[in-house]
Parts: C-alpha cells; sequence; structure tokens
C-alpha cells in the first residue's frame, strides 16, 4: 500500500501550483555546441532573453531542464556543467533574468541504462514540480527537439518547439499538430499575445492585477 499523498505525486489535489515554462537549455537558450564544456563558449540565442522576460512577466516559473549525457560519456564532468550553467546564469542576470531552478539527466541508456529523468521521461518535471510548487499541466514545454515537447502530451501541458538549435530538422519531422512551431525563443511574447486574449473569461486566476497577462494557457 503507498502512503497518503505520494512524493511521486506531481500534481497535489488542491495545491495546483503555478505554471513553468519548462526550458530546453542548448540549442534553446543559448547556441548549441555540441558537448559544450568551456564556460567561454557560452552564447545566448538572439532573442532568448526577450522571450524568458516575456514568460516571467507572464507568470511562469523559468526551469532549465537538460539532458547532459556528455557527463555519462565522460566528454565533461559535473564541475565542468555547472561552470558552463553559472557563465549562462550570469549572462542572463546581466539581462535582469532569473532563472528559477536547473534540472538536468547526466546519463545515457548505454552507460547507465534505463532512468527516469532523461528528456522525454518524466522525472525531471515531476522533481521540479514537487520542489518549486509547479502545476505542468498549465505548463510550457520548450526545446529545439521532439524530446523536449513530447512530455506535455503526458502532462496536459503545451509543447513548443523553437526552429533554433535542432529544431530545424525537428520541425521538419514533427507529427504532433498540437505542438506550437515557433522561429526561435523570442518569438514566443508574440504566441503568449496572441494565444490569450485578455478578454478571457473569468478563472481561477481571475483576480490577477489589471495589464497583467493570464499565466493559464489552453
Ligand atoms: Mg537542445
Ligand atoms: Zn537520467
Amino acid at each position: 500500500m503507498s502512503e497518503p499523498g505520494g512524493l511521486e505525486s506531481a500534481g497535489r489535489p488542491g495545491r495546483p501550483g503555478r505554471p513553468a515554462a519548462f526550458l530546453d537549455r542548448d540549442g534553446t537558450i543559448m547556441v548549441e555546441r555540441e558537448y559544450l564544456a568551456e564556460p567561454g563558449r557560452v552564447e545566448l540565442i538572439p532573442g532568448a532573453v526577450d522571450g524568458l522576460r516575456a514568460l516571467q512577466k507572464a507568470g511562469f516559473a523559468l526551469v532549465v531542464v537538460t539532458n547532459q549525457s556528455g557527463i555519462a560519456r565522460g566528454l565533461y564532468d559535473r564541475a565542468a556543467f555547472d561552470a558552463v550553467q553559472r557563465r549562462l546564469e550570469e549572462l542572463l542576470a546581466a539581462q535582469g533574468i532569473l532563472l528559477d531552478g536547473v534540472y538536468l539527466c547526466p546519463h545515457h541508456p548505454d552507460v547507465d541504462g534505463p532512468c527516469d529523468c532523461r528528456k522525454p521521461a518524466p522525472g525531471l518535471y515531476r522533481r521540479a514540480a514537487d520542489q518549486l510548487g509547479l502545476d505542468p499541466a498549465r505548463s510550457l514545454f520548450i526545446g529545439d527537439k521532439l524530446s523536449d515537447v513530447q512530455p506535455a502530451a503526458g502532462f496536459g501541458g503545451t509543447g513548443v518547439l523553437v526552429r533554433t538549435g535542432y529544431g530545424a530538422a525537428s520541425a521538419l519531422a514533427h507529427a504532433d499538430p498540437a505542438t506550437v512551431v515557433l522561429a526561435d525563443l523570442g518569438s514566443i511574447s508574440g504566441w503568449l499575445a496572441a494565444s490569450r486574449p485578455a478578454s478571457c473569461g473569468p478563472g481561477p486566476e481571475a483576480s490577477v492585477a489589471p495589464g497583467r497577462v493570464e499565466p493559464g494557457v489552453d
């Protein structure tokens, strides 16, 4: 018999949590440089800061969810990942952007066997939702690969494929019509404005301040 309110439940009935933008990192926020281990080579993708700011203003927690199989493959270690991540966060902080969380899978199935955290598995999203009080069903799953957007279906959220990084190829191959496809992360501000008109009927979030964009996305 499982414990009441099992630890595995990300959905917490009665405590829906805030919506998140679950963001892939490489190829989505910063330029894809395969197995990057040098902080000096971190470069923001043009428009990424604008996109992150728009998501933040719309009430989304900014949560990076990233597969880092280079660690399992022995191409770099956790300290090198942290150094690259710190550099990214410095560049973002200089533009007034703070991330709410960073979650990584350091595994690769050929090395470690299957894990529950390598995207598109739900493990990292569940952990983030539990630790940060997020509602995956009202969240965006954003990235340049299908494995970044596929988890949206399982959680009832919205997948947003960006055509930066590997996204051009991913977009060609993608078959799920529910996935939103954008040129880049910067394009999300326009999509947010278009997909959530201010005249939406009242919902649980109806008490937000006038002029603030509703965080819910259908
Ligand atoms: Mg990527
Ligand atoms: Zn993993």
